[in-house]
Formats: structure tokens, sequence, C-alpha cells
């Protein structure tokens, strides 16, 4: 579409041209009902079904089972940092962090700061989150990590797994990118902004059987999981636009990539051509992540041999039309965040990009 970048922002990010453009033709009236979705009272029936098929068509794409109820929250996954922990753990029980990157320790300090016992079971900050490092678990009940680390372009390729523990897992960015079994989580917890939809609402799967337990009855209303379960993610007032926007990403996943089994598939795909370019650089480029079987599908960091050379390649890449390719502010050099719906076109057009820069600076 005319005038459109290619946007390689690590969030809000890119959002498929086809979601756009439905959002665009029923801005003014959704669906012959002669009103915009933003104007709707959440408690109609229209707003009913859009809440209902974006909660349904999730289910189907993520075979989420019985067990498990999927929220549609406010508060961002900063809020999940403390809100998983005060509902699904009593002052007794432990949890385990798995630190690999600024979010995973945000959410081990949140878990201190609310004073629940928190063990940092291991970190990679000393090396600067350079890999996934591997933990030395205790016997604590629970266990915290994040799936993928979007500032340092690091993930699990394979899903670990952790036995006889309740698994909660951020994964806000690297939602819906790959099947995952969700039975084998306590709760998964992710910021729709990266990969399902517009920022403003989060999307939280819970296990039913952690919630609403004694210890809970003491919190606000609204920090409880059972409070949204029991009211289909409608205590009050939903991000009603924002979920509307996912709901329709959910349907660009199964209806035009065909679930996440394809979906895996596209993303290593477009990943595979950026990572070939750093790789086939002799050395121009320069992955700063150590372990090579934990880079990252969506976040693809990389470094030039200069300060200036990554600041150069930056401003010239936004000329032709290639945005927010800078580093995250701590870490510097470049990161391509491609997401599930980055186009391959973009990744081609910075593989190109990457070479002609090359030839012209090397
Ligand atoms: C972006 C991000 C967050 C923060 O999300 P908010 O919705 O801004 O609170 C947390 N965890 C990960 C892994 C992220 O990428």
């Amino acid at each position: 579409m005319s005038g459109r970048i290619y946007n390689f922002s690590a969030g809000p990010a890119v959002l498929p041209e086809s979601v756009l453009k439905e959002v665009q033709q029923d801005l003014m009236n959704w669906k012959g009902c002669g009103m915009s979705v933003m104007e709707m009272s959440h408690r109609g029936k229209e707003y009913d079904s859009i809440i209902k098929n974006a909660e349904a068509t999730l289910v189907r794409l993520l075979n989420v089972p019985d067990t498990h109820k999927v929220l549609f929250l406010q508060g961002g996954a900063t809020l999940q940092f403390a809100m998983s922990i005060m509902n699904l753990m009593t002052d007794e029980d432990e949890c385990d962090y798995i630190v690999a990157g600024n979010w995973g320790l945000k959410a081990y300090e949140e878990a201190v700061k609310i004073g629940k016992k928190a063990n940092l079971v291991c970190s990679s900050e000393a090396d600067g989150f350079t890999y996934i490092p591997e933990p030395k678990l205790t016997n604590a009940k629970f266990l915290h990590y994040t799936s993928n680390n979007t500032i340092f372009g690091t993930c699990y390729n394979e899903l670990p797994e952790f036995k006889n523990k309740i698994v909660i897992c951020d994964m806000s960015s690297d939602f819906l990118s790959r099947p995952v079994d969700v039975s084998k989580f306590g709760l998964i917890y992710a910021g729709a902004q990266k990969n399902a939809g517009p920022a403003g609402v989060t999307i939280v799967i819970v296990k039913k059987d952690l919630c609403g337990l004694p210890h809970t009855s003491k919190l606000p209303t609204i920090m409880k999981y059972s409070t949204h379960i029991k009211k289909d993610s409608m205590h009050n007032t939903p991000p009603a636009f924002a979920i509307y926007v996912c709901g329709l990403v959910f349907n660009w996943v199964e209806k035009e990539i065909g679930g996440l089994d394809k979906m895996y598939t596209f993303v290593k795909k477009k990943a595979k051509m950026i990572y070939d370019a750093i790789d086939n650089s002799d050395g121009f480029y320069k992955s700063p992540v150590t372990n090579v079987s934990q880079r990252s599908m969506m976040n693809i960091p990389f470094v030039l041999s200069s300060k200036e050379l990554d600041a150069k390649f930056i401003e010239e890449a936004a000329k032709k039309g290639m945005k927010s390719l800078k580093g995250y502010r701590s870490v510097g050099g470049i990161r391509a965040s491609v997401y599930n719906s980055h186009p391959v076109e973009g990744v081609k057009a910075l593989v190109d990009f990457m070479a002609e820069f090359k030839k012209n600076n090397s």
C-alpha cells in the first residue's frame, strides 16, 4: 500500500495489512450496525459477538484445553509480573525465576518487592544477557520464565519442560509464532502489541483451578483472575477496540496463514534470511547472541564494526523505508524485529540493503 514503510519496531509493531483494511472498511459502520466498534456498548449483542469470537478463535488456534481460560485484561504484561503471583502463590509458596533479559529481571524484582518468596535460579545479566543460562532449580512449586527475550534477541527454540512445577511464562514477544502445549502451563501472558494486536490489551491464559484460592479473597476485586473468569473478561469495560483488532489478527493467523504450524514455518523462513545475511557477511555484521541455538525468531540484534557505522546503517535504511531498526537504548546497534505479521518483502528489502551497505562500506 502506498506510503507504508517496512516497520521493524519492537512494539507496538506492524499489523497485517488485510487486518488494517478490514478495520478501515468497518470503522464508521461495523457490519451495518450503524456505529463503529469504538462507539458501541460492551454489553450489547454486537460487541458480545466480537469478544466471544476473538476468544473462540484463540482457543482453536492454541488448542486451549477446558482446564484453562483465556482472558483479555489491561495493565500490560507489566501488571502480570505482580498479578500472576498474587493470585497463584500463597505466602508460603516459592517461585524460581529464570532471568535472561530485562523483562524477566523486572518480573523477578516485582516478586521480591511484593514480598513473595522468589529465587533467582540463574541470570545472564553479568554477560550482557547474550544467552539464556541453565537454571539450578530449587524445589519451589512455581517457575517463571520469558520465552523470547525481546531486547537481547534470545529465545527457547524448544520450549523447556519443567516437571513438577507450575510454570508461568511471559510470551509477550513470541505469542502465536508457534504451536504451544497450553496444558503444560499454569499461566501464559502476553501484551498484545508485539504479535497479536494493538496496545491496550493483555492476553492471559490461566489454569482455572489455580484461581480463586482462599488467600485471594483479600485482593482487590479487579486484581483477581477469578473475577475475570466469572465475567468472561467483562467485569468492567474491556479495552473493546483493541480486543476487536486482536480478533481480526487471530482470524488472519487461522485463515490467511493457516494456523500455528504454518506460522512457525513462515517465521523461521524470515528469520533465517536475516541470520544468513549476518553469518555470510565475513564478520561485517555480528550477532551478539553467543549461543546460536538460542537465536530469536522475532527480534534479531546485530552490530557493525563501530557505533558510527551502526548509525549510518540505521539512517540509510530509514531513507529506504525501513524504520525502527535502532537497538534498545541500553544495548545499541541494530535490532530488526520481525514479528508474525512482518511481510517477507520487508525482510527481503532488509537483506538486500545489508548486502549493498556492506559493499559500499567495507
Ligand atoms: C514488551 C514486553 C513486556 C512489557 O509489556 P507491557 O505490555 O508494555 O507491559 C514484558 N515482557 C516482554 C517479554 C516484552 O517483550
